[in-house]
């Protein structure tokens, strides 16, 4: 299985990089996790007619489905067949009307404890700590498993929910001197290396890096602090388990 880094930025993206966007690819099927400003011109690049079998959107903040709002001119004048699977949270409404009412996407609800099946790839859905309804994808394929976090803070169930994953690829959106308190929305470095250690991983790669960010050095210190098998997601590099 294949993870490729279509954009790793958010709430909005560091100059000439891009927000949320991650591409599993596995056997003959192809998933696209989060499709965020930027994401769609990178799976462009992979994918020039985008013939993937599904887009999978842990929550609809606008920085992980911005481009789901223009992918639905590019479908039909891509003269892509449609509908396009989409997995999504139902909720807020407003946003999920917009892409249930296009036309171009088959819209499948996302809920904890669902369990999808693409060819030969498996995603389990768990439910995550954020601001609106989001879930954590857990991709298996042959005995392999990725484990996204989606956007989340820390929760009883989440090293439960990752553990013994291949690669735990971890909303690290925070320093830990910067997280906002408890009810945190997102975690810190330090918390997902925890988080890493915790559930026994295989290697953890942090993602989520806040736009405002000049270099990622701080955050990879803090993981590591926890869990030494640790890398910073970088756009277009490829991770394989
Ligand atoms: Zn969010």
């Amino acid at each position: 299985m294949k993870l490729t880094v279509l954009g790793r930025h958010g709430p909005f993206p560091a100059p000439g990089g891009a927000c949320s966007g991650y591409l599993i690819q596995a056997g003959d099927t192809a998933l696209v996790l989060e499709l965020g400003p930027g994401a769609l011109s990178n799976l462009r690049r992979i994918y020039p007619n985008i013939n993937v079998d599904g887009i999978l959107l842990s929550h609809l903040h606008s920085d992980h489905m911005g481009d789901m709002l223009v992918l639905r001119y590019a479908l039909p004048q891509l003269k892509i067949k449609t509908p396009l699977t989409v997995v999504a949270p139902e909720t807020p409404e407003t946003e999920y009307r917009t892409l249930a009412s296009s036309g171009v996407f088959e819209m499948v609800s996302a809920k904890a404890g669902r369990k999808l099946r693409f060819g030969e790839v498996t995603v389990t859905l768990h439910g995550s700590s954020h601001p609106v309804e989001t879930y954590a994808f857990d991709i298996e394929y042959r005995g392999k498993r990725i484990f996204y976090t989606g956007d989340t803070g820390m929760h009883t169930d989440l090293v439960n929910q990752c553990r013994g994953a291949d690669i735990l690829l971890a909303d690290a959106c925070f320093l830990n001197a910067e997280k906002p308190g408890e009810k945190a929305q997102h975690l810190t470095a330090g918390e997902a290396g925890q988080v890493a250690k915790a559930a026994g991983v295989g290697q953890l790669i942090c993602t989520h890096v806040w736009g405002g960010r000049e270099d990622t050095e701080q955050m990879l210190a803090e993981a590591r602090e926890h869990f030494a098998n640790c890398l910073i997601a970088e756009e277009m590099h490829e991770y394989h388990v």
